[in-house]
């Protein structure tokens, strides 16, 4: 994953999100990242930063979620929190199915 293409992304969803609403500023950015998503926060904060200065979100803030990484279980279909990359359910022995964790969506934009 490359963060300053995925930083320029999340700008360009947040000022189309701002021009519909017909609003000048845009305050906070809302970005949903799965923990298996393959980015490093730290380095999508600094290209966001960088490249949010020209824009109408020059004072926005990135808000970042982390999503764990779940599973699910094709016999009981209980949900799980894979914490070491075991796949198999600690209550039935079934095969547990990746469910959540690779998110990478932009959640809200607060403009005026
Ligand atoms: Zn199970």
């Amino acid at each position: 994953m490359h963060e300053a293409t995925l930083a320029e992304n999340v700008l360009s969803i947040a000022v189309e999100a701002a021009r519909q609403n017909h609003a000048d500023k845009i305050f906070r950015v809302g970005l949903r990242l799965g923990d298996m998503a393959g980015v490093e926060v730290e380095a999508l904060r600094m290209a966001f930063d960088v490249l949010k200065k020209f824009s109408p979100a020059a004072d926005a803030e990135l808000v970042i979620e982390r999503v764990p990484v779940t599973a699910e279980c094709n016999g009981c279909g209980k949900i799980f929190r894979l914490e070491r990359y075991n796949f198999f359910c600690p209550e039935c022995d079934g095969v547990l199915v990746l469910r959540g964790g690779r998110e990478l969506q932009v959640d809200f934009v607060d403009c005026e």
